[in-house]
Parts: structure tokens; C-alpha cells; sequence
């Protein structure tokens, strides 16, 4: 982990909730969308955007959680995109 700004996105990720339930977390975890969803994460032209987050321990075990995980930060960006 080279990055200091994502080690400290992933020291606060542990203290989010859970992005699929909102249980206490156990992992932090990092979504680097790949070049054509990174206009689903807003990121600014010419930039790559990281989206951190955590997860339960019952969530961590779900064989579709990272895919679950993309529909949540996706469906958090859009609803985040609609309130501005
Ligand atoms: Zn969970």
C-alpha cells in the first residue's frame, strides 16, 4: 500500500457501515471502476476515481459481493448526482 490517501480512505472505510446492510464492518475494501464506469462515479474527465468502502462479516462471504457492492456505490452515486 503505497498510496497514503487510499491507506487512510481504507483506515476510515473500517469505521463506515456495512455498504450492503448496514451491520458493523469488517473489511475495508477499494472499487477501482474500470475506464468506461468511471463517468458512473463522476470522475472528473482525465481523473480515476476510487470509491472505498467496507463490509460485514455475512457480506464478505456473499460469492456476488463485489457485484452487489458495484450496484450499491453505483445506485449511491446516482442518488447522491439527483440531491445536487
Ligand atoms: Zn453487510
Amino acid at each position: 500500500m503505497s498510496d497514503p490517501r487510499l491507506a487512510a480512505g481504507l483506515r476510515a472505510a473500517a469505521s463506515k457501515p456495512c455498504l450492503l446492510c448496514g451491520r458493523r464492518a469488517y473489511v475495508g475494501a477499494v472499487y477501482a471502476p474500470d475506464a468506461a464506469s468511471q463517468r458512473r462515479v463522476c470522475a472528473p474527465p482525465g481523473k480515476l476515481r476510487m470509491v472505498v468502502y467496507s463490509l460485514c462479516r455475512q457480506c464478505f462471504r456473499l460469492p456476488d459481493k463485489v457485484r452487489r457492492a458495484e450496484d450499491a456505490i453505483f445506485a449511491q452515486v446516482a442518488a447522491d448526482a439527483d440531491r445536487n
